[in-house]
């Protein structure tokens, strides 16, 4: 299986023809195809399998077909929530690795620093946010993010994030999303706390495991 076989867009496939990425890794794909098709999805999963990947690259074909009907309107339109600030600044380098070709915009925001350049980077509007739960919490207080249309929703490393104390965190943003949207689940491990956070948060979702 090669990234050519995968239906993915012009712009994506040069993306990765720059990273010389020329095959899906396992979790890619069977997780694109299902993301493509807008499926939820429960995927079992390490970091170092390539999961960034798996869930940037369908969710930024999905902003890029949306996109075209609707042209930059800077409205959030997918948020990633993961647990730290490491993981937060590499999931944030790679949605801007695979969408170079296209006009999407990311940002990052995180804890433990000031607010300033990320308030600034969000008042300029962006079409996808990866954020640590905290940092998320405190601006959307502020009124500085609004998750109002939020179509695509991805939860990584979900057992970290418990093992953390985010749960509460985590309830209280999930409570602020539209009820029709995607979203997308990864945990390495799938505990009976994790497997009950996954039903509040996927319909129907398709199980991936690697
Ligand atoms: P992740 O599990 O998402 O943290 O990715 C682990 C590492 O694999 C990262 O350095 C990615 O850049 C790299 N990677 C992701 N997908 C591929 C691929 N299809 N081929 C080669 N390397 C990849």
């Amino acid at each position: 299986m090669q990234f050519e076989d995968l239906d993915l867009i012009e712009p994506i496939l040069n993306a990765l023809e720059d990273q010389k990425y020329t095959e899906p890794t396992p979790i890619q794909e069977q997780a694109i195809p299902l993301v493509l098709n807008r499926s939820d999805v429960l995927g079992c999963a390490q970091t170092g399998t390539g999961k960034t990947a798996a869930f940037a690259i369908p969710i930024i074909q999905h902003l890029y077909h949306n996109g075209q009907h609707n042209p930059r309107d800077k409205k959030i339109k997918a948020l990633v929530i993961t647990p730290t600030r490491e993981l937060a600044i590499q999931i944030g380098d790679s949605f801007k690795t695979y969408s170079k070709y296209t006009q999407l915009k990311n940002t990052v925001i995180f804890g433990g620093v000031k607010q300033g350049t990320q308030v600034n980077a969000l008042r300029n509007g962006v079409d996808v946010l990866v954020a640590t739960p905290g940092r998320l919490l405190d601006l959307m207080e502020q009124g500085y993010v609004r998750l109002n249309n939020i179509e695509y929703f991805v939860l990584d490393e979900a057992d970290r994030m418990l093992d953390m104390g985010f749960i509460n965190d985590i309830r209280k943003i999930i409570h602020k999303l539209p009820h029709q949207r995607q979203s997308l689940f990864f945990s390495a491990t799938m505990p009976a706390k994790i497997v009950e956070l996954s039903r509040k948060i996927l319909h129907n979702p398709k199980k991936v495991e690697v």
